[in-house]
């Protein structure tokens, strides 16, 4: 892989961070020869930083690396493309990207998931979440059946409202008890895509 550093006069190209899996673009940082090196020696995806004006791995405080999957140039070799496993949420306000707002009204449902995530931790006086996530997990996948039923109950009926209000009271709880089970949409969607390949 060949990279024009020199074309720049600061020696610095851009590099974009995308999620290997979700093909997500996480984050976009700058590269010299010596952070490339770094990258390719430990796996951990390492930036110059022009703010802190050194090498600067990301993670390095955080815990949260880049884990290095591939790496590509783009036609006239100034801009990196890089593929990574991140290990927990890639912008430092805790959302996975750094353009989460954009991406969250594209998939709602994963906006949904960082807010139940969110009112976990409010008082379980004036949440719901909260309220039901204190009771553990016993009691959420209890809820989770008894939605369950009551969908099936609507899907007997046909009042399409009562049956789309039941199927989304479904939905919610399940995503509760994946979050108070540590786990994610994702993690679902990843199993169901293994399936899938098969
Ligand atoms: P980290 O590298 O994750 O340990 O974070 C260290 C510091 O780098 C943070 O306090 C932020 O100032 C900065 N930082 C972390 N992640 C990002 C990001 N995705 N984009 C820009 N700056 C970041
Ligand atoms: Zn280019
Ligand atoms: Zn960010
Ligand atoms: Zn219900």
């Amino acid at each position: 892989m060949k990279v024009d550093f020199q074309k720049f006069p600061d020696g610095l190209v851009p590099a974009i961070i995308q999620d290997h899996q979700t093909q997500k673009v996480l984050m976009l940082g700058y590269m010299n020869q010596d952070a490339l090196n770094q990258t390719e020696s430990t796996g951990k995806v390492t930036f110059y930083s022009r703010s802190k004006q050194r090498l600067w791995t990301k993670g390095e405080e955080s815990g949260n690396f880049l884990e290095l999957k591939s790496m590509s140039v783009d036609c006239d070799n100034d801009t990196l493309l890089i593929k990574v496993h991140p290990v927990g949420p890639t912008c430092h306000t805790g959302a996975d990207t750094c353009w989460s707002e954009r991406n969250h009204q594209e998939d709602f449902l994963f906006y949904l998931e960082d807010i139940i995530d969110l009112r976990k931790q409010a008082s379980p006086d004036t949440s719901y979440v909260s309220k039901l996530m204190s009771r553990g997990i016993n009691k959420i996948a209890q809820k989770v059946g008894e939605e369950a039923v009551e969908l099936v109950i609507e899907a007997k009926d046909d009042n399409d409202n009562l049956f789309l209000n039941e199927a989304a009271d479904l939905m919610f709880h399940y995503l509760l008890l994946l979050n108070a089970k540590g786990f994610s949409l994702q993690d679902v969607i990843d199993v169901l895509k293994d399936r899938h390949s098969k």
